[in-house]
């Protein structure tokens, strides 16, 4: 890990611009990840599974997984399934029922002075126990010009004080497209706050340029990026260098992750997380449930174990660097925090 403090101010700059071509190479079979791991077989690996969500992971995260190791937790994150295949009573496929918050195509409106953008239908990697690998991405993909329903959208609607890119992911987009929806979301008088939601900064680095890094600087609102690492190997000096490089900007940065079977549910990756985190300039947010998404139970966590493995975190960090375990039920005003001796929550 390069601490902060020690990269030369001229080596900021050492981020290759090669983004796109890692981009482009992201999709594989599961015998090309096998082969990529070291791995001649692997006993819970399915090619079918493939079929209900394509494979893709782009080689600097590949470049993260242990060779030869069939339990890695990052291998487990993104390997095709047999288990994915079944079907566990109360999974569904839209278990946070988006498409009822859906006024317009490409915006989800759940909660009250906020907005959440579909700003991208795919990401570079993709999560087996992704909430949206099932969403109807098809009805909500966007053209410049089909944005701006949505734009009008927010216009109108004078209470909604922050937008928040989702997807996908949204730095999948080329600069081009990225930065002209963020400049018409950046004249938007009432909007006061611009969040972007990216597991991608974490999975491919490299994609914070310097181009990246010029354009997000004329941006006139505060913005605040939630990353999405769920585990401390994920971490590393390319995503240092790209934090730094936001840091500077005074970009808020903020990290959020899912509790998942055999990958973080134990509270020792999980301070080894938010310390890691810490180092590079980021705050643990959220520690989130599961969403019950067909084809993810082998990844749940049950509310009661969570809450063991929330405490004992607690007693190992200071209150700053633990992150809030939360639920998202749908229906609520807001994402749901779970407190750990009552049945208590409480919504924030
Ligand atoms: S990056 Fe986020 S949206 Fe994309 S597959 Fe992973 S969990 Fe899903």
């Amino acid at each position: 890990m390069i601490h902060l403090s020690t990269i030369p101010v001229e080596d900021k700059t050492v981020i290759t611009p090669d983004w796109k071509e890692l981009l482009s190479q992201s999709k594989l079979s599961t015998q090309d990840l096998l082969k990529l791991v070291r791995l001649e077989k692997h006993p819970l690996a399915s090619e079918s599974a493939e079929k209900l969500f394509e494979l893709r992971v782009p080689k600097p995260y590949l470049d993260k997984i242990e060779k030869g190791k069939a339990d890695d937790p990052l291998l487990l994150q993104i390997l095709p399934q047999l288990a994915e295949h079944t079907n566990t009573a109360g999974f569904t496929n839209d278990p946070l029922e988006e498409e009822k918050y859906s006024p317009v195509k490409g915006v989800i409106h759940k909660y009250e002075n906020r907005v959440l953008l579909i700003a991208s239908s795919t990401c570079v990697i993709n999560c087996r126990y992704c909430f949206r690998r099932n969403f109807p991405y098809s009805e909500h993909t966007q053209s410049k010009s089909d944005w701006q329903e949505a734009l009008d959208y927010i216009r109108k609607n004078d209470s909604i004080t922050e937008v928040i890119l989702s997807g996908g992911d949204p730095l999948i987009h080329s600069n081009n497209y990225l930065f002209w929806l963020l400049g018409e979301i950046d004249q938007l008088t009432h909007v006061k706050r611009i969040r972007i939601h990216s597991r991608l900064i974490v999975s491919l680095p490299q994609r914070i340029d310097a181009e990246f890094i010029k354009a997000l600087g004329e941006i006139n609102k505060p913005i605040i990026i939630v990353m999405h690492c769920n585990h401390p190997n994920e971490l590393g000096d390319e995503l240092a260098l790209a934090t730094q490089q936001l840091s500077d900007l005074n970009v808020t940065l903020l990290n959020q992750s899912v509790l998942l079977r055999s990958i973080n549910d134990q509270a020792e990756i999980l301070k080894q997380l938010s310390e890691g985190l810490f180092e590079i300039g980021v705050l643990p947010y959220y520690l989130f449930i599961l969403d019950k998404v067909t084809g993810t139970a082998h990844f749940e966590i049950s509310i009661s174990e969570a809450k063991k493995i929330h405490q004992a975190l607690q007693a190992s960090l200071p209150g700053y660097l633990v992150p809030r375990l939360t639920i998202e039920v749908p229906g609520q005003e807001s994402k749901t925090s779970i407190s750990h001796n009552t049945n208590q929550i409480i919504n924030l």
